[in-house]
């Protein structure tokens, strides 16, 4: 008699700790889901961020893309830009309100000296490069002359 109920009184403890078992392999499961998607997250965020900060130090020097940068901030974006056509010539910005602030005072925003010839180009024309090593600020060139021009006088 006693051995039995015994049998079940264990039966019941062990049934116990089955479900607690389960329960803390449910929370450990449900815990890692949430620790990867918070790690998704920062990797979509910061990939991005990266990828950017990357481009401000990879890029100097170099010929840099019309379609990473806005030609009314004059700066390198965080993304791509868009193009978008003004008498006949292509140019490339953020957003449509950096368009219609570039239109609006056209003569004013679309023509540059070009830092070492000092030459006015029209920024559609040009090539751009990197003002300095990690920051986003851009200068428009002539030619592929300026621009060697511009960097080896940097560089020295
Ligand atoms: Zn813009």
């Amino acid at each position: 008699m006693s051995k039995r109920k015994l049998t079940k009184k264990e039966l019941r403890e062990s049934q116990v700790i089955d479900d607690k078992k389960f329960k803390r392999t449910l929370l450990i499961i449900f815990g890692l889901f949430f620790v990867l998607a918070i790690f998704y997250n920062i990797f979509i965020v910061f990939g991005h961020d990266t990828k950017y900060v990357y481009r401000k130090y990879a890029l100097y020097g170099k010929e840099v893309p019309p379609e990473l940068v806005c030609m009314d901030g004059d700066k390198l974006i965080f993304h791509k830009s868009i193009k978008l056509s003004y008498n006949g010539k292509n140019y490339f910005f953020c957003s449509q309100d950096c368009y219609d602030c570039f239109v609006n005072h056209f003569q004013k925003n679309a023509f540059i000296p070009d830092p070492f010839s000092g030459d006015t180009i029209c920024k559609a024309d040009a090539l751009i490069g990197l003002k300095n090593r990690g920051e986003p600020e851009i200068v428009y060139f002539q030619n592929r002359k300026t621009f060697n021009q511009y960097y080896k006088s940097k560089n020295k």
